[in-house]
């Protein structure tokens, strides 16, 4: 599979925190062949000796050290390069077709755009109009998130690279589709005749996904007042989850059939509007606490952050899906920052059986629960019912649980790997299509667009807690509650 991959963006955070660990270790597995180069584009003078060695770095750093270290970044070379500079394209032109001849790559190329957002359609205009992308092999376009910051931006920007790059050429990262678990959703629900026949609104009562962090804002603060949990999290991760566990069947598993399935339910999520928003949304910003029994600062007070800012770190949703499969079933999401733990899981809550033969009045039966465990744990879990040894008839919760910690995590891939991986062989399957990001900014914006204009009683939760009162009066309301996090974690079988 030869192929040149240029990244924008080489002397970043993300390219040596993930994009070159990545790329190591599909070298180390052979998945890289030996015709495969990469160009390191960057603002700052590098020669490529000194790329080469904060590429050893950054793969020491995060995978220990490797014999074969230097066979791999001998293929690295880096180019320096202001991206808004347009003179200095034709230098990079020059050399890609260079290292093309060179290791006889087909006219193969990658395009990672591990950049701010405002540079990703210059970038992209510029591949074109400066004939980067005239090559005989293929050309595709990974381009990190945000992808735009509302609707309009997304359509304004998708139209830059679009005259540059087809759709298809178009390899949109949400890093959440390249978890282990979270591609597994499609697995558990389609290749087990257990659960696909109770995947309705008859058996099941409601979803719920959390996506807890108890880091705060660290050193982003300036991106992420004009970002907010809303457009940093909900709008891609979590409703990606949420497609993936509502979509129907695709036919096959193609990526157009199944992006297909997914698009079908962004279409059918109900829209909160106007005086709607606050019967479905919860907002929350950070104050001061504890977590690890450390204090922490509240958000106001962290760098580059407005003292009077209104921008939420943590958002709580009811989302409904009308279509006849999830009539009437709340999925309930949320995620922030400086929560108790860090954890994703889902949820699904089965509903109570229709006549409980084992009620006790001060012990009421637990509905049977499916906890798909997303990170830092990986695994599924069940939550059955069944007699406790050597009592009555008294029956308790047991756990069937799977952790993939115990098996498979030597051999796991590391998110951006499989994604990295993916890109070269050209399936697009685990990247949003257009229409997915198109329809996800349309539901979010209707929201953010009340949010703006409306003064937010912030902070309204102490660090180190699951997020402010209003996100568990919003399930109370329905008869529900979050379980607990700390309660679902993966169990040895019981
Ligand atoms: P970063 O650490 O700030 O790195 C920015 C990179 O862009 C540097 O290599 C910088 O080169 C280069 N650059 C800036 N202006 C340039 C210009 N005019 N011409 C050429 N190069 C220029 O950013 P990052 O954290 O890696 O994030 C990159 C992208 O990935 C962003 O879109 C972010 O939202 C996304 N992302 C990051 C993470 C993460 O874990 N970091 C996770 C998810 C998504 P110099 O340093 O040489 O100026």
């Amino acid at each position: 599979m030869a192929s040149l991959i240029m990244i924008f963006g080489a002397t970043g955070d993300l390219a040596k925190r993930k994009l070159f660990p990545s790329l190591y270790r599909l070298f180390e597995r052979g998945k890289l062949s030996e015709r495969f180069a990469v160009i390191g584009v960057g603002r700052r003078t590098l020669s490529n000796d000194e790329f080469q060695k904060s590429v050893k770095e950054s793969v020491s750093a995060a995978l220990g050290e490797k014999q074969d270290i230097e066979q791999f970044v001998n293929h690295f070379y880096y180019q320096s390069h202001d991206v808004a500079d347009s003179s200095s394209y034709a230098a990079l032109r020059k050399l890609a077709d260079e290292i093309d001849e060179h290791y006889q790559l087909d006219g193969n190329r990658i395009f990672y755009l591990a950049m701010a957002p405002e540079f990703f359609g210059p970038i992209a205009l510029h591949l074109k109009s400066d004939g980067l992308t005239d090559v005989k092999g293929y050309k595709r376009l990974v381009i990190e998130k945000p992808f735009g910051h509302d609707l309009e931006s997304a359509k304004e920007l998708n139209k830059q690279i679009r005259t540059a790059f087809s759709e298809e050429e178009i390899y949109r990262i949400d890093h959440y589709l390249g978890k282990e678990m979270v591609r597994n959703i499609e697995v558990i629900r389609f290749a087990n005749a257990i659960f696909e026949p109770l995947w309705n609104n008859r058996y099941i009562s409601n979803i719920q996904v959390t996506s807890s962090e108890s880091l705060g804002v660290e050193e982003r603060g300036r991106y992420y007042e004009s970002s907010g949990a809303l457009r940093d999290m909900l709008q891609n991760h979590m409703l990606q989850m949420v497609a993936l566990l509502a979509m129907e069947p695709p036919i096959s598993l193609t990526t157009d059939e199944i992006r297909s399935e997914k698009v079908r339910v962004f279409r059918s999520l109900r829209t909160i509007k106007g005086e709607e928003v606050k019967n479905y949304f919860v907002r929350g910003q950070y104050d001061a606490g504890t977590i690890n029994g450390n204090q922490v600062p509240k958000y106001r007070d962290e760098p580059m952050v407005d003292q009077e800012s209104n921008t939420e770190t943590f958002v709580a949703g009811k989302v409904m899906i009308d279509n006849f499969r999830w009539a009437g079933v709340p999925f309930y999401i949320r995620t922030g920052k400086r929560m108790e733990t860090k954890s994703t899981k889902i949820v699904i809550q089965f509903k109570d059986i229709p006549m409980n033969l084992y009620y006790q009045p001060e012990k009421m039966l637990n509905p049977n629960l499916l906890v798909i465990h997303i990170q830092p744990e990986e695994g599924i879990t069940l939550h059955l019912n069944a007699k406790h040894a050597g009592g009555h008839l008294d029956a308790q919760t047991v756990k069937l649980s799977f952790s993939n910690t115990g098996t498979n995590a030597m051999n796991t891939p590391e998110g951006y790997e499989k994604l990295l991986y993916d890109c070269m062989r050209g399936d697009a399957t685990n990247f949003t299509h257009w229409d997915e990001v198109a329809y996800s900014w349309a539901f979010v914006d209707k929201i953010s667009n009340v949010w703006a204009n409306e003064k937010a009683d912030f902070p309204n939760y102490a660090s180190g807690t699951m997020g402010p009162e209003a996100a568990d009066k919003l399930l109370e309301k329905d008869g529900f509650f979050w379980w607990p996090v700390a309660d679902l974690d993966v169990d040895t079988c019981k």
